[in-house]
């Protein structure tokens, strides 16, 4: 014990030196002294989802937490279903969940575990709990049960169930597992302490009667653990060394520790609390967001504006983006709100530095160049991302008409440089990568709306700078009118229009945004985007970051989601 582990020394360094370097948090400080002292021997963390919803921003944090510390200390994370509760449970949410974890970019260790591989463990060791008397068979109904176990200030009474022999326990537990009792007849109990003032050593529930067919082993089982007497011994039998779970379960420790001490496990896992993960405009519970997918106010798990990891990735958020979020917050034991426009914030970062450029008008206007023939026919190259060479050029043709946003024109001269920098009837503005132009005249239809702009280009003005006396206000993106393809946009903002949708007495539903989805139709794109994939996201300049929506996508039109604006509306 106590020699030198060679994962260490670059741990020490990660401390104190290199530019990503960061002060070790509160867990990786145990797990590098226990590496020290001897006490581990190697790491093994777990992320233990139970496969009863889609996983969301919140769990992504316990993602990175676990790999992450598995990753730093030259250990191994497993992915262990929690499923001992086969009411909630489907295989769809287990498929979605390893989806969800290779996406963020972690390995579990071997296959894929599940609580309910050790269901026949569990149940010999209840029965083992039983012979030492220190498990019983409990009738009363769950509203008896509950008045007799008192609340924080009044101990509880004991179930007058509490001292049945150990034999007539054993009979009825083996009964219980045959099926002979209907759910809700009886539940095994452990003898802990009726009086603790921790409610969870009340003498907790070990296994409850559940007559349902399980995703995992059918209907071989009709008795089912609880998550407490599950949980630690999960652990144990994966000899997880440090077993890192949410601050709630601190009141769960000591009944941890009690199933260890009582049991013979083969190897004593020790668990340590961390801060959920709360951001304010958000909702962090997979029962309140199967809430909105069951009661329609999204469309399904994986709506761009769920903050589940289906629904960021199909926005367009990078997996290194999430990442990076987690890393950014780090790890502590007080709870706290986190700023939504931190987590925006990342994925502007990451895929501003990654995300190839294009040109999309979300808002076509056309405009014609009178002094260009009708069949003028030039391509304009432009770099596919302003600070990474290696992604090469894109070509844009250029013709005698274009599109640009009418957002981006008026007809208002009184408009201040500084206040407009873009299109000013009789005045000049740059076009992307293209020519200066100058608006002449606008075009309008009897109700009053323009329907073109004419305008001239400046001759010799692409890649040049201004001639003398020509100042151009901006540089506006456009399409050509006549070689682009149509696509539709849609633009998101928050699900909820109150910071904490959740909090106090607050009613969830009361705080939905009916304005969080924005659907633009007869969207003009640059032709190459035509080759867009999902889940990669461009940055359409001057618009935001957007990726090709994998759900309503077709052949002829494609969908774009905005990931995000371009904006960073993060004070930091
Ligand atoms: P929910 O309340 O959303 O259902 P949960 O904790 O019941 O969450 P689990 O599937 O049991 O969901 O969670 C798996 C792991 O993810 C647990 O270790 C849990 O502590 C962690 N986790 C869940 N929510 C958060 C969160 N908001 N922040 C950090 N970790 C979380
Ligand atoms: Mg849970």
């Amino acid at each position: 014990m106590g020699h030198s582990n060679p994962i260490l020394p670059d741990i020490k360094q990660r401390d104190c030196m290199s530019e990503h370097s960061k002060p070790l948090n509160f867990i990786e400080q145990i797990i590098a002294k226990d590496l020290e002292e001897g006490t581990t021997a190697q790491v093994i963390t777990r992320f233990p989802p139970e496969p009863n919803g889609h996983l969301h921003i919140g769990h992504a944090k316990a993602i990175c937490l676990n790999f992450g510390l598995a990753q730093t200390f030259g250990g191994v994370c497993n992915l262990r279903f929690d499923d001992t509760n086969p009411t909630k449970e489907e295989q769809e949410y287990v498929d979605a969940i390893k989806r969800d974890v290779s996406w963020l970019g972690y390995e579990w260790a071997g296959e894929v575990k599940y609580a309910s591989d050790y269901f026949d463990t569990f149940y010999v060791w209840a029965q083992h709990l039983v012979r030492e008397g220190k498990a019983y068979v409990c009738d009363l109904s769950a509203e008896e049960s509950s008045a007799y176990r008192g609340w924080a200030t009044k101990p509880g009474k004991a179930s007058p169930y509490r001292e049945r022999s150990v034999d007539e326990n054993l009979d009825l537990l083996e009964r219980m597992k045959q099926g002979e009792f209907e759910e809700g007849h009886s539940v095994l109990r452990a003898k802990i302490d009726m009086a603790s003032p921790n409610m969870q050593m009340r003498d907790p529930i070990l296994y409850r009667i559940r007559k349902e067919s399980h995703h995992q082993t059918g209907d071989q089982w009709c008795i089912y653990p609880s998550y407490d007497f599950a949980h630690g011994q999960e652990d144990a039998i994966e000899g997880v060394s440090h077993s890192v779970c949410t601050l709630e379960f601190a009141d769960h420790k000591p009944l941890y520790d009690w199933f260890l001490d009582n049991l013979p496990v083969p190897s004593r896992p020790r668990q340590f609390e961390f801060a959920r993960l709360e951001l304010n405009y958000t909702i962090t519970s997979k029962r309140k967001l199967k809430q909105l997918v069951d009661e329609g106010y999204v469309d399904a798990w994986n709506d761009p504006r769920m903050p589940t990891v289906s629904g960021m990735r199909r926005r367009g958020y990078s997996p290194a983006s999430i990442r990076n979020f987690c890393e950014l917050i780090g790890v502590t034991k007080s709870a706290s709100s986190i700023d939504v426009g931190m987590l925006e914030y990342a994925v502007r970062d990451d895929l501003n530095a990654t995300a190839p450029r294009a040109m999309c008008v979300l808002d076509p206007v056309k405009v014609t160049f009178t002094n260009l023939p009708e069949d003028w026919q030039e391509t304009m190259t432009l770099p596919v991302h302003p600070n990474r060479e290696d992604l090469g050029e894109r070509a844009m043709p250029f013709t005698q008409t274009l599109f640009i946003d009418r957002a981006d024109f008026t007809e208002d001269q009184t408009l201040s440089r500084k206040k407009f920098k873009r299109l000013v009837l009789g005045e000049w503005v740059r076009l992307r990568g293209a020519y200066i132009i100058k608006a002449e005249e606008a075009v309008k239809n009897e109700a009053g709306e323009i329907t073109e702009i004419l305008a001239t280009i400046v001759p010799d003005t692409v890649g040049a700078d201004a001639p003398e006396g020509i100042r151009p206000r901006g540089v506006i993106h456009w399409v050509s009118a006549t070689d682009n393809i149509d696509c539709e946009v849609r633009l998101y903002d928050r699900l909820f229009n109150d910071e904490a949708p959740d909090g106090g007495d607050k009613q969830f539903l009361d705080h939905i945004n009916p304005d969080s989805l924005t659907v633009l139709k007869g969207c003009k794109a640059e032709r190459g985007l035509a080759r867009a994939e999902a889940e990669h996201s461009y940055q359409f300049e001057r618009e935001g970051y957007f990726c090709l929506d994998s759900e309503h996508s077709t052949q002829t039109l494609p969908v774009f989601n905005r990931a995000i604006g371009l904006k960073d509306n993060w004070k930091k």
